[in-house]
Order: structure tokens, then sequence, then C-alpha cells
């Protein structure tokens, strides 16, 4: 690498909350030769709020691999970037991995200005365990794959942190109540850090019904937490796996799941869903 190549800043800008960007962000914001900007025009709000004149350049989804050999070049002439997105730290269900892979690739130093990120705001805040936890960005929006998405998900024991939309935060919550069961914790994290920011800790169903009676908390911006299954249950579903699987080796896929229902006292259609897979699974496929 050159060493009069530019660097490349990570920036994290706030998540409703203007006042959530740190000294050290606007510093580097107004010092670099160009940001690079999810929607210029959503970030020129905040950058008119500090007086950053610094010039913006487009880089979202849809541009993002084009615009990242250009930027390169950039960086390798020795100006240096700052990257954000419309809220938030990059590259956390927003736009940036391209560039920042491509970067380590060129020998640029890149370089993070933290600050906020939803997950980690709703995580601080949520009561449910912060030892070991895990990201899942946003749920499938179909129905069915959100499903079989969440059934991948049952014996997790870490505590889980997803993004959803305000349109399908109520679908998806019932299909957690039926999927985790109705009696899981979880927490509904809506508009932190603005005006109407709600934080509710109850079993899904409790939210589902809180959710359900209150189109006001279907509004803004959420996140939604899991607390990890309990062990009790990963045994019950271990045991449910040994039982449907040694069945399969016998009997066609609704009976083997059926009788695996009777024997456990599981949802049916959840263990037809994972007959299904494991079927699959051990199914050679035509090149085999
Ligand atoms: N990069 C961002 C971050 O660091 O959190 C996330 C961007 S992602 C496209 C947008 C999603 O983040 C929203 O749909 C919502 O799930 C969550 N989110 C963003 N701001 C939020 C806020 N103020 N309150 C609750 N959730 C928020």
């Amino acid at each position: 690498m050159s060493n009069k190549s530019g660097i490349l800043y990570v920036v994290a800008t706030p998540i409703g909350n203007l006042e959530d960007l740190s000294p050290r962000a606007v510093r580097i914001l107004s010092q670099v030769d160009l940001i690079a900007a999810e929607d210029t025009r959503h970030s020129g709000r905040l950058l008119q709020h500090y007086a950053i004149a610094t010039r913006m350049t487009a880089l979202h989804e849809h541009n993002e691999r084009a615009r990242a050999a250009t930027l390169i070049e950039d960086l390798c002439d020795g100006r240096s970037l700052a990257l954000i997105s419309d809220a938030g730290t990059p590259l956390v269900s927003d736009p940036g991995f391209n560039l920042v892979r491509a970067a380590h690739a060129a020998g640029i130093t890149v370089v993070p200005v933290p600050g906020a990120c939803a997950a980690i705001a709703a995580l601080s805040a949520s009561g449910l365990p912060t030892d070991r936890f895990i990201f899942e960005g946003f749920p499938p929006a179909k129905q069915a794959a959100r499903v079989s998405y969440f059934q991948g998900l049952r014996q997790e024991s870490r505590t889980q942190i997803f993004y959803e939309s305000s349109h399908r935060l109520r679908e998806s919550l019932a299909d957690m109540v039926s999927v985790f069961g109705p009696e899981r914790p979880a927490v509904v994290a809506r508009e932190l850090t603005k005006q109407f920011e709600t934080i509710r800790s109850a079993s899904l169903a409790d939210l589902c019904a809180w959710i359900s009676a209150d189109p006001d908390q279907q509004r803004g911006e959420m996140v939604v937490l899991l607390a990890g299954a309990p062990p009790e249950e990963r045994e019950k579903d271990g045991e449910a796996e040994r039982i449907l699987r040694l069945l399969l080796a016998e009997l066609p896929v609704r009976q083997a799941a059926a009788l695996t229902a009777q024997i456990t006292g599981q949802k049916k259609n959840q263990l037809y869903e994972r007959a299904l897979e494991l079927v699959r699974d051990t199914t050679p496929g035509p090149e085999a």
C-alpha cells in the first residue's frame, strides 16, 4: 500500500436523536474529502444540523458494487472517505460491505467511528441476557419462509435480535408465538431515542395481544428481541427430533410426524415440516 492512501472511516450516525452523533464523528465528517451516504438528501439534513459542508456521493445497495471501485481509486489516490448510512451503524442491515471488503483487499486502512446501533441500543435496555446474543437482521418477508426460518431458531439458547418493519410486526409476532410458544419472554423496542420511544417486555402472547390492541404500537421503527430457548425446551426438542428420525426410518412422513406429536406433545405441523426437511436432506439429488 502506498503510504499516501487515504483512510476509509465507517461512521455511525443517530437512529433518531440528532444529539447522538459523537464529537469525533462530527470532526471526521468535517475533515474527510468525501462522504459516501446511502441517501444524500436524507443525510444532508444531518450534515446541515452540524454545519458540515463536506461533499457527498451516493452509495446504496443498487450502485454499491460499481461505486466501490471508483471510491477505492479515490482512496488509493490519497483522498479520505467517510461512509455513513441513513441511520445507525453502516453495514448493519445497511450498505457498505462491498466497499469495506474492497478497501481491505486494496490495503486501505479502515477506521470505525462507533455510535448508535438500534440492535445494541435495544439489547442494552431490554432486560434480556446480554452475555451471549445473536443479531439476525430482518426475518423473511413472506410468511411460509418466515415460519421455517423461526423454526430453525427454536433451539437457539442465546438472546436473538431482529429488525422488523412496522407493517409486518403483528404477523411476525404471531408467527413467533406459534413457533416459540406463547410463554417465551420477548421485548419490542420501538422508536428508540425518539419522542415516542417505547420498550415493552412481556411474554410473546402478551406482546402480540398488546400490539394488536393498539395500532400506535405498530408505527415507526422497531427491534424485536427474543429470549433464548430454556434448557428444558431444548431437551424436549432434542427428544422429539430423536423419535422423529427413528420413526422416519420406518414410516411415511405424515405418519412419523403424527406419531411423534402424540408421543411428545409437540405440534404436528411443525414436526411435519421438520420431517420434510430431514427427508429432503437425506434424499440424494439427481446428480447422485
Ligand atoms: N444500520 C442501522 C443500525 O445500526 O441500527 C439499521 C438499519 S436497518 C435498514 C433499519 C431497521 O433498524 C429498522 O427497520 C428497525 O428495525 C431498526 N431501527 C432503526 N432505527 C430504530 C429506532 N430508532 N428504534 C427502533 N428500531 C430502529
